[in-house]
């Protein structure tokens, strides 16, 4: 055979289940990526993940072509019926059944239950020559299979006898002659490995399924065939080894509770708890008759969807005919007569080279999906693995993946929720502070083209207000007017002025600057107010390419605006600090605090709480301005409500510290390269 499994899955339908997982005995399905994927060395054969697959994205190697190939070669053809086929065909009749098989085209059609007695004969001498031995039956491949892979310390227990349907077709051989070629028709997937691995007289191993197929593609159908009879040898009770027990009862070991020597397992669970115990001893069992399919009744072979119970009803049917109906002298002399054929054969285990993962490998695995503690061991099952340790030690033999885990990817999905809110709300934040510097970018301009216009109108108006107050003489009448003039043209200027800052009119000119350095400088010439305390702590070695005056200038507002905010007074603290790739300082204050409404305004030209004359509401704005053109940003933090805590704001302003700024030319310089 060659490296191709036998049962193989169609990707597109494979969804991420995990069912095939659960209900392989083997564990011979990796996970990989989120399919599955049988794994050759390590599957039995058994077909249960082809049952169990809703989506049918479990597909088995068909051999119906080959099937056609070998009728139409012109070879003397012969068929070995399973003895579960009155599950699949019972409703068309034993007979009709075998009409049709040989409309199709086979010489001799004979039954495998024949096989099964001379099997159980074996069976029976082995027990009674042996009676110091354990003896596993072989007569399930998969069974056989399950052995050789996972217990060969087993191996020696199985009963070295081939199964019925290669006596079956050694018999069949001897009596219609060497020369015809055996096809055999039954339940199950594994016989065909089996033909393969052991010297066999079989060409090709169908499943009822695939026959239906041969039917159709022969164009055969109860309707144009016609009833006829088995060929011989007929069987006796080997008719029922498809039901769970029926090897026991075929081959006269009385099942005695009391005495227990002879004991059966079939499914999935049991077969595989049984070998279990047999290996720890448990077992004393002499005889132990284990089938991987809940009986062959239930291989992955047959089509109906039946129950088992109604399955059994049918082989029953058949057989109580079958028995009441045979001809006790010819079956004792065609067993005669094929007894001492050679039925020996010696299984030998098949090494896995697989090493058990050590208990701290699977520590650290369990660890890794968030299971530090056993009651973090979960064992839901939905892996597919019964427990977690498992799981674990599947993922370190490459089997599986951590995704697998429901509780693990469940907690991994909530913390990629968490990260994408996290993202979604720092996203909306940058949306907002852009429709708030496009808002101040296209109100900037509008200040800038006023302010302009204003200036020269301003210019001379302050110019000949100068001039006025000048030639007037301080006792004339008009002289105070006058004064009020000039004072506040010159307020108008300096209102121009500060707009045209804010339009980024004035271009900064950047220089390497310590920032503590520079708040210090400002301090000393800030105009200190008795019950303002100021309380200044800044670190050293934090620099920026700034330029100096442009930064006094919106440190001076936050200031100016700190100490507005506290009319009675209060605390302004600056500090300065290196945060990451920026060079930061703060400046809070106890006052009065932002209004939330008006939190999103501040920064717009003009905006201002305070009373006519007291504030322009372009210090914020001009602020903001600036520190945009240094590439930096401006956070506040602010409480204005006496209930939820002290009320105060917090301006927080970033700038590029210097490494970043000299590495991001750097790397322009490289890029124009
Ligand atoms: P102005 O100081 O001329 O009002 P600003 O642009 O400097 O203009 O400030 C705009 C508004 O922001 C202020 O009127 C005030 O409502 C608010 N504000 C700024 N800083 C503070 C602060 N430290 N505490 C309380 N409110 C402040
Ligand atoms: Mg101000």
């Amino acid at each position: 055979m060659n490296n191709e499994t036998l049962i193989y899955t169609e990707k597109e339908l494979c969804k991420t289940c995990y069912t095939c997982v659960r209900g392989c005995p083997a564990k011979a399905i990796r996970i990989y990526q989120g399919q599955a994927e049988v794994i050759k060395e390590r599957c039995i054969n058994c077909g249960n993940c082809v049952l169990m697959c809703r989506r049918g994205a479990k597909k088995v190697k068909t051999d119906v072509e080959k099937a056609v190939e070998l009728m139409k070669s012109g070879s003397k053809i012969a068929v070995c019926v399973a003895p579960s086929f009155p599950v699949e065909f019972g409703d068309i009749g034993a007979m009709r059944f075998v009409g049709m098989l040989r409309k199709v085209g086979f010489e001799y059609v004979c039954e495998v239950a024949f096989g099964a007695d001379i099997v159980s004969l074996q069976y029976r001498r082995l027990v009674n020559e042996n009676p110091d031995k354990k003896y596993i039956s072989s007569a399930c491949p998969a069974v056989v299979n399950y052995v050789r892979k996972y217990y060969p310390s087993l191996v020696k227990n199985l009963a070295p006898v081939v199964s019925p349907m290669i006596a079956s077709s050694r018999v069949m051989k001897n009596f219609y002659g060497d020369d015809i070629k055996i096809i055999f028709v039954g339940p199950c997937i594994a016989k065909k490995m089996e033909i393969q691995n052991y010297t066999s007289s079989v060409e090709i191993a169908l499943t009822f399924k695939e026959m239906k197929e041969v039917f159709n593609r022969f164009g055969v159908s109860e309707a144009n065939s016609v009833d006829s009879y088995f060929d011989p040898p007929y069987p006796a009770k080997g008719v029922l080894y498809p039901i769970g027990r029926g090897l026991l009862n075929a081959s006269e070991f009385e099942d005695d509770i009391l005495s227990g020597r002879f004991m059966s397992a079939s499914g999935l669970e049991n077969f595989t708890e049984a070998l279990k115990n047999i290996e720890k001893g448990d077992i004393k069992s002499q005889f132990i008759d284990l089938l991987c399919c809940d009986g062959c009744i239930m291989g992955p072979g047959i089509s109906t969807d039946n129950s088992k119970y109604s399955r059994e009803e049918m082989v029953r049917l058949y057989s109580k005919d079958k028995y009441f109906n045979m001809k006790i002298n010819d079956w004792e002399e065609w067993i005669t007569r094929f007894r001492d054929m050679d039925y020996y054969v010696e299984y030998t285990p098949e090494d896995l080279n697989e090493s058990q993962p050590s208990k701290e490998e699977i520590k650290k695995m369990l660890e890794k999906m968030g299971k530090y503690r056993v009651e973090d061991e979960l064992n839901c099952g939905a892996c597919g693995y019964s427990s977690c340790v498992e799981h674990a030690s599947a993922m370190i033999k490459g089997l599986a993946e951590s995704e697998m885990c429901l509780p693990y990817t469940i907690e991994q999905l909530k913390l990629t929720a968490d990260e994408l809110k996290e993202s979604y709300n720092q996203l909306s934040k940058t949306k907002q502070a852009l429709v708030q510097s496009e808002k101040l970018a296209s109100m900037g301009q509008l200040a800038a083209s006023i302010a302009h216009e204003l200036n020269n109108p301003l210019g001379i108006i302050m110019l000949y207000s100068k001039i006025m107050q000048e030639d007037i003489k301080p006792d004339n009448p008009i002289y105070n007017d006058v004064k009020v003039l000039v004072e506040q043209t010159e307020r108008c200027k300096k209102i121009v002025s500060s707009l045209l800052n804010f339009a980024r009119k004035n271009k900064p000119i950047f220089k390497k600057t310590d920032i503590s350095l520079l708040i210090e400088n400002y301090l000393k010439i800030f105009e200190k107010k008795d019950n303002i305390k100021i309380d200044f702590s800044g670190e050293g070695n934090v620099f920026s390419e700034v330029d100096s005056d442009q930064i006094t200038q919106v440190l001076s507002n936050l200031v100016t605006n700190a100490v507005e905010a506290m009319p009675g007074g209060g605390t302004i603290k600056i500090r300065v600090y290196k945060d990451g790739k920026n060079s930061v300082f703060s400046i809070s204050d106890t006052g009065c605090g932002i209004k939330e409404e008006n939190m999103k305004k501040i920064f717009e030209p003009f905006f201002t709480t305070k009373q006519i004359g007291k504030g322009t509401g372009l210090g914020l704005a001009v602020s903001y301005g600036i520190i945009k053109a240094h590439k930096g940003s401006i956070e506040i933090k602010s409480n204005a409500d006496p209930n939820k805590g002290p009320t105060g704001t917090e301006f927080i302003v970033r700038l590029p510290c210097l490494e970043t700024a000299e590495k991001s030319v750097k790397t322009d310089v490289l890029k124009h390269i």
